[in-house]
């Protein structure tokens, strides 16, 4: 089941990316495991897929650590969730990647407690693109205003932007947000080029089609993959 579902994500990611004119081993996919358990994780890496995403640290820690007693130690753990400015501290960890670096304040303090712990944490900047009051992240505007100073901290290596759409019905209404995101970062590219502004994490299940044709290098995928979730 999770390795057809795998398979049938691949070739969706494929086929949206050649229609885009684009090569499809530039789009990562990051299987979002969280509120399914590891034995589906095992499943999945089963069927050749490594990088795994959670949005909850007090989910993501004991995760990480089932992982590594069943010697599961080629995982590459994404985290993708709001971290609460009291927890940056457990957002330091073994993770290749933190989407979700939404506010200066976050930022800070990861960079402090990585220092701290000997580390520099590779991360993106969350962009609240829609301006939906319910989505996290930065608004262009004070990105825009913050971002030579985000570049500036020790602690943290930003590698690009990430964006949550709203859920639309038809997924082409998402298109806008994409493109967007897209424009931003090749704004910051030119005005900061001492950055890495090559990642763009966007699009989910229902809207991944549409976020690669804008040019998405990373997908978030969780209910195509491993089913429905019970939130
Ligand atoms: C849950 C989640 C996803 C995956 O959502 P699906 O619709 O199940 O693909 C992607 N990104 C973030 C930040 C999430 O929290």
């Amino acid at each position: 089941m999770i390795a057809a579902n795998l398979e049938a994500v691949r070739q969706r990611i494929s086929a949206a990316a050649l229609r885009a004119g684009r090569d499809p081993s530039t789009v990562r996919l990051v299987a979002v495991s969280k509120q399914h358990p590891l034995e589906d994780i095992e499943a999945a890496m089963a069927a050749g897929q490594l990088d795994f995403g959670e949005n909850r640290l007090e989910e993501l820690w004991p995760k990480v650590e089932a992982a590594r007693v069943r010697g599961l130690t080629a995982i590459r753990w994404h985290m993708i969730g709001v971290i609460q400015s009291r927890k940056t501290r457990d957002a330091i960890g073994p993770f290749v990647l933190i989407h979700s670096v939404d506010r200066v304040k976050i930022a800070q303090r990861l960079s402090r407690d990585a220092i701290a712990a000997g580390c520099i944490m590779d991360v993106l900047l969350e962009v609240n693109v829609s301006g939906e009051a319910t989505k996290h992240g930065f608004t262009p505007d004070e990105l825009r205003s913050v971002a030579g100073d985000l570049l500036a901290l020790p602690g943290i290596r930003i590698h690009g932007l990430m964006t949550m759409a709203p859920f639309e019905a038809e997924p082409e209404a998402t298109r806008p947000v994409f493109r967007a995101l897209r424009m931003l970062r090749d704004e910051l590219a030119a005005r900061f080029p001492q950055g890495d502004w090559r990642e763009l994490s966007m699009g989910m299940t229902n809207d991944f089609e549409i976020a690669i044709e804008e040019g998405a290098t990373i997908v978030r995928i969780g209910s195509a993959i491993f089913g429905a979730r019970s939130e």
